[in-house]
């Protein structure tokens, strides 16, 4: 691609035009699409919008499995056979001092997440007293995921002073089907829609590598841009074994990094979070992600862990950003460092060679 490619789908998106269908296919799948300068014209957005900042996001996992829906991807379904450690609701107790950890690792955005179709009315009004205490103790903003919910719970928690809603579509409408059957696409919009129709700002995550194909991604970029979504979690599969989707599909690192440029194009001016699977499937390009997105998980995700804090907060420093928090970043990576010792020394040191790595030859044939 010429220059111009890459300056015109920078414009375009900096203009709020909606870049064409040919032109997303181009991003995704065209060799002639280097991902380099791609990379950096999505970087052109991100930087107008979000600057050098990275909002670090943790994730509390309230209630975890005993779920009735079939979601093919989910180690909590009731279609998956994942080992996991299944518990009801935490109590508030633990989910406060939870909270107090995550404020203190310089978490921007606290994200409290239950299994389950839809919460009943008593979860919500325990979610509805959970926020109001974690507002008043900490400087933090809250984001909950409780599944399917009614205008009248949506009203009760954004008075509670909730920040966000989370509701992940997943995957596109046309595809929804292939991974889960006890609920559809449009059963989940219409959360989103009620959400966005009582002012709340709204979160919504997607899963790739689930065999959906380029049509269903730009789709799905596309239907997020019409809700005015604000924030955009991109999932890749986890391989879990047990769960009926666990092979992820087509995912090699620079097609993630494509994903993320496309998101960064046709959502602008919201913020796109690299969440799980980033570090196995980003791999050695994970920090190139932090030029189109703007926000990650840290700690891990819901039943899978991640890259520890130091490996986190190092990445996001050696990139050249900072983090969007109260707490300095290079204050939270001491700390982390000091907390860690065993393993700053292991990484950073510097280890000599021993007779054996500098003779290998020699230790095969004696
Ligand atoms: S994604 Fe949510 S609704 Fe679907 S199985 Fe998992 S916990 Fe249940």
């Amino acid at each position: 691609m010429t220059k111009s490619f890459y300056r015109n789908i920078t414009n375009e998106s900096l203009t709020g035009k909606i870049l064409d269908q040919k032109t997303c296919e181009a991003i995704l799948r065209s060799r002639q699409t280097e991902i380099l300068p791609l990379v950096n014209a999505a970087y052109e957005i991100r930087k107008k919008y979000w600057g050098n900042g990275v909002t670090v996001h943790i994730i509390n996992n309230l209630q975890n499995g005993l779920c009735s829906e079939d979601c093919h991807y989910c180690a909590q379904s009731k279609s998956s056979c994942a080992k996991i450690e299944k518990y009801p609701m935490k109590s508030e107790g633990e989910i406060l001092r939870e909270a107090k950890i995550a404020y203190q690792s310089g978490t921007f955005r606290y994200c409290m997440v239950s299994s389950g179709r839809s919460p009943s009315e008593k979860h919500v009004d325990y979610l509805v007293s959970l926020i109001k205490k974690i507002k008043k103790l900490y400087p933090i903003e809250v984001c909950v995921s409780p599944g399917i919910l009614d205008e009248q719970s949506i009203r009760k928690l954004k008075q509670a002073g909730l920040n966000r809603l989370n509701h992940n579509l997943n995957t596109s409408a046309r595809y929804y089907s292939k991974i889960c059957t006890t609920h559809t696409f449009q059963d989940r919009l219409n959360t989103l829609k009620v959400a966005r129709k009582a002012g709340l700002d709204v979160c919504s995550g997607v899963i790739f590598g689930m065999g959906e194909s380029v049509n269903d991604i730009i789709d799905l970029a596309l239907t997020f841009r019409k809700l005015g979504v604000a924030s955009i979690p991109v999932n890749f599969l986890l391989p879990i074994p047990g769960n009926i989707l666990k092979e992820p599909k087509n995912l090699t690192p620079e097609f993630c990094l494509r994903i993320l440029c496309l998101f960064r194009f046709l959502n602008p001016k919201s913020e796109i979070r690299i969440a799980a699977g980033r570090e196995i499937h980003l791999r050695s390009l994970e920090a190139m992600a932090l030029y189109p997105a703007n926000s990650l998980f840290m700690d891990g995700y819901l039943n899978t862990q991640g890259s520890n804090r130091v490996k986190t907060l190092r990445m996001i420093k050696d990139a050249g950003f900072t983090i969007v928090s109260e707490q300095k970043l290079d204050d939270l990576l001491k700390k982390e460092y000091s907390a860690q010792r065993s393993f700053s020394l292991e990484d950073s040191a510097v280890r000599m060679k021993s007779a054996k790595d500098l003779h290998p030859q020699k230790q095969i044939c004696s």
